[in-house]
C-alpha cells in the first residue's frame, strides 16, 4: 500500500461535532444578520492578486507574509482570499451597485493565510462577516457592532468577551499623527525591529500593530492618536460611543486598537476573550471609507467586521444537538421512508442485513423510534423502553410526535 495521503499543514477536516459547531455559528450569524437587514453575498475564494495587494497595504502582515499567491496556467497572478472585505467591495463595483446604496452584506466561508499553525490559527480558516456600505455616520458603526454583539450573545459566549473600541481619526488626524509617530520612532530607530524599520519608511502607523517585544516597549510610550484628532474626528468618536450606549453594547475605549490592515479610518474595534490565550480576538473590524475608491469605484464609505468561525466554535460551551432520525428497516422501508420524509420527519433507512444490527445502528444515532416495515404491516418500536405496537402508515406522524 502506498503511504496514506496527509492534509496540507494548517488545514483541517470539519467533521462530526466540529461540523455541528461550525454550522451552528454560521446559521446563528445568518439568522441574526438577517434580523438587521443584511443579505448574504458569495464572492469567489480567489481573486486577481491586485484586489488584495492594492488595498490591504503593502506593509501589512497579510500582504507581506501571509498571502497564498500563485500564477495560474494562463500566467495571471491569483490570490486565495485572506479576508472578505476587499472581495465584497470589488463585487460592489463589478455589479454596478455603488449607486444603489446602502448595501448590507453578510458573507461566510473559507479564508487563507500562510501563518504558523497553532491552536485557533490555521492556514485555511473560516469567517463570518458583515459590511454596511453607504452611510458614513457613527450610528451605522454602532449598529454593525451591535449586530456582532447580538451574535455573540445568541451563541451564549458573550459573558467572557470584552469589546475594545478606538478611533483612527480622519485623513487629517492621521496625517498629523503620522508626523508625530515618525518623529518619535526616528529618535528610537536603532531599537526598532527590522520589520518596523521598513514600516517607519513606508507606513509608520503599522508599527503600532507590531508583535515584536522590543517594538511593544517603544509603542507603549509612543504618542497616541487622541492627541492629534481633528474636532470632526472627536465628534464622530463621541457619537459612536453614545450610539453604542443606546444599543446597550458595553465597551471599553482602548487607544491600542489599530487593526492590521491599511484601509481603516475612524472606528476600529475588537471583541476579545481571555479564554483563548494569544488567539483572543474573536471578532474585529472597522470603518474603511477610502477602500472602494482605492479599488477604482466611486467613493463609497463602509463599516464592517469579520469573525473567525473556528475561534467562535471553540468557545461554545455545548455541542448543538440535532434531532436523531427515525430508523426504518424491512421490505417496505422505501415507501415508508418516502411517506415520513414527505411529512417532514427526519428518517433514515437502515441498510444493515439484519434487525439486530439495524437496532445497534439506531442506538448509535440516539434514535428513539425504529419501524419494522413489511408487507404484513408496520411495527413501531420505542427504543427507550422496548415497547412496540402495530400501527398504520397514516398514524405514524401522530405516534412519532409523542
Ligand atoms: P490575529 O491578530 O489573531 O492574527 P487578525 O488581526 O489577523 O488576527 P483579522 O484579519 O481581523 O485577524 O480577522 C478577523 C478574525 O478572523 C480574527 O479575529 C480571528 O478570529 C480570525 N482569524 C484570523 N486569522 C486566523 C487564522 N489564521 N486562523 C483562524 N482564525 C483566524
Ligand atoms: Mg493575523
Amino acid at each position: 500500500m502506498p503511504p496514506a495521503l496527509q492534509p496540507v499543514r494548517g488545514t483541517r477536516d470539519i467533521i462530526g461535532e466540529d461540523s455541528a459547531r461550525h454550522n451552528h455559528v454560521v446559521e446563528t450569524a445568518r439568522k441574526i444578520t438577517s434580523l438587521y437587514g443584511f443579505s448574504e453575498w458569495q464572492t469567489p475564494i480567489f481573486e486577481d492578486t491586485k484586489v488584495f495587494s492594492r488595498t490591504l497595504g503593502e506593509t501589512s502582515d497579510v500582504v507581506t507574509k501571509e498571502m497564498y499567491t500563485f500564477k495560474d496556467r494562463g500566467g495571471d497572478s491569483i490570490t486565495l482570499r485572506p479576508e472578505g472585505t476587499a472581495g465584497v467591495c470589488r463585487a460592489l463595483i463589478t455589479n454596478g451597485l455603488t449607486q444603489t446604496l446602502p448595501q448590507k452584506v453578510f458573507y461566510q466561508g473559507p479564508m487563507f493565510r500562510y501563518e504558523r499553525p497553532q491552536k485557533g490559527r490555521y492556514r485555511q480558516f473560516h469567517q463570518i462577516g458583515i459590511e454596511f456600505l453607504g452611510p458614513a455616520i457613527p450610528l451605522a458603526d454602532a449598529e454593525v457592532i451591535a449586530c456582532g454583539w447580538h451574535i455573540l450573545n445568541e451563541l451564549g459566549i458573550a459573558e467572557n468577551i470584552v469589546l475594545n473600541v478606538n478611533t483612527l481619526g480622519d485623513t487629517e488626524s492621521r496625517d498629523n499623527y503620522r508626523t508625530a509617530l515618525v518623529e518619535y520612532f526616528s529618535d528610537h530607530a536603532a531599537s526598532l525591529s527590522d520589520d518596523s524599520k521598513i514600516r517607519l519608511e513606508k507606513n509608520p502607523l503599522r508599527i503600532l500593530d507590531s508583535k515584536d517585544e522590543g517594538d511593544r516597549k517603544l509603542i507603549a510610550l509612543a504618542p497616541i492618536i487622541h492627541e492629534h484628532l481633528t474636532p470632526a474626528a472627536v465628534d464622530f468618536y463621541e457619537n459612536l460611543q453614545s450610539a453604542l450606549d443606546s444599543f446597550g453594547v458595553p465597551f471599553i475605549p482602548n487607544p491600542n486598537i489599530v487593526r492590521g490592515l491599511d484601509y481603516y479610518n475612524h472606528t476600529a474595534f475588537e471583541f476579545v476573550t481571555i479564554a483563548l490565550g494569544a488567539q483572543g480576538t474573536v471578532l474585529a473590524g472597522g470603518r474603511y471609507d477610502g477602500l472602494v475608491e482605492q479599488m477604482g469605484g466611486r467613493p463609497v464609505p463602509g463599516i464592517g467586521w469579520a469573525a473567525g468561525i473556528e475561534r467562535l466554535a471553540m468557545l461554545l460551551t455545548s455541542t448543538p444537538t440535532t434531532q436523531p432520525p427515525v430508523i426504518v428497516f424491512g421490505d417496505t422501508a422505501i415507501p415508508t421512508a418516502n411517506y415520513l420524509r414527505s411529512q417532514n420527519i427526519k428518517t433514515e433507512i437502515a441498510f444493515q442485513s439484519n434487525l439486530k444490527n439495524a437496532l445497534k445502528h439506531a442506538n448509535r444515532l440516539g434514535a428513539k423510534w425504529a419501524i419494522l416495515a413489511n408487507l404484513e404491516g408496520l411495527i413501531l418500536k420505542n427504543l427507550d423502553d422496548g415497547s412496540q405496537s402495530e400501527v398504520t402508515l397514516e398514524s405514524l406522524p401522530t405516534h412519532l410526535s409523542k
